[in-house]
């Protein structure tokens, strides 16, 4: 991100202000801050599911801009794993995917399958493959997510609030699986308010409020001592 700014189109709100941030490859970040201070706005802008008006995106070497072909790559190289799952209902969690490799991939579907096996396995969900998603339990949906992010082999994955919408018996699991992916090696950038994660695999801790980066530091240091009154603040409410 360099010096990228985002308005809303529909009321005009300056969402995203003068951010300036990169990532390196294998890096594991932790984006925190206030409901409503822009951080999912910032990870969509990502793989482009919101556009930006001002600055520069580059993802491994491409702007997420304008270009169709820059969208399509970037978003082929980037997985997203949503809070609400976003699994299609009415097809199989098998289904779900070889979907993407297939129709966007043109991946052969007896190899695609071959694939999605190998990712169920990843998240340990191989034995469900061919149940509907609303036959398993959250837990169980997220992991399938996650599994259908990674099948098409992506250099970084996002996370937006991925267990916020979890019983909290069903969080770890679905946490451990993020733990298995960072101990890979994948890059990822998760916007999530489980500090345990932070602390145990995060880089780096980035604290945004109103649109802006404010803070960003070790979890370590970002957790024993916070820089600015704003994420003092913050914290005092979710520790
Ligand atoms: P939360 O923790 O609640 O998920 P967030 O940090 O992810 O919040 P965003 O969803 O990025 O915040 O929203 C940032 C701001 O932009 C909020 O004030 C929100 O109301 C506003 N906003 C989000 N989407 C739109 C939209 N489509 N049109 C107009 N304003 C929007
Ligand atoms: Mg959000």
């Amino acid at each position: 991100f360099e010096g990228v700014n985002k308005w809303y189109a529909s009321n005009g709100y300056h969402v995203l202000r003068d951010v300036n941030l990169s990532f390196a490859k294998g890096e594991k970040v932790v984006i925190c801050g206030p409901s409503g201070s822009g951080k999912s706005t910032l990870i969509r802008c990502v793989n482009a599911l919101e556009e930006y008006q001002q600055g520069k995106l580059t993802v491994d070497g491409t702007v997420v801009g304008d270009d169709v072909k820059g969208i399509d790559k970037v978003r082929r190289e980037v997985g997203m794993v949503f809070q609400q799952f976003n699994l299609f209902p009415h097809l199989t969690v098998l289904e779900n995917l070889i979907l993407s490799p297939t129709w966007v991939a043109k991946m052969p579907r007896n190899v695609a399958i071959e694939k999605a096996m190998v990712q169920l396995e990843r998240v340990r969900i191989a034995e469900h493959a061919n149940k509907y998603p609303l036959q398993l339990s959250g837990g169980q949906q997220q992991r399938v997510a996650i599994a259908r992010a990674l099948c098409l082999t992506p250099k970084i994955m996002l996370f937006d609030e991925p267990t916020s919408a979890l019983d909290p018996e069903m969080i770890k699991e679905v946490l451990d699986v993020m733990i298995g992916l960072a101990d890979q090696g994948m890059t990822m950038l998760c916007v999530t308010h489980e500090m345990g994660f932070a602390k145990a695999v995060a880089d780096r801790v980035i604290f945004m409020d109103q649109g802006q980066v404010v803070e960003q530091n070790t979890p370590e240091e970002f957790f024993n001592h916070p820089q600015t009154d704003r994420s003092k603040d913050f914290l005092s409410k979710i520790l």
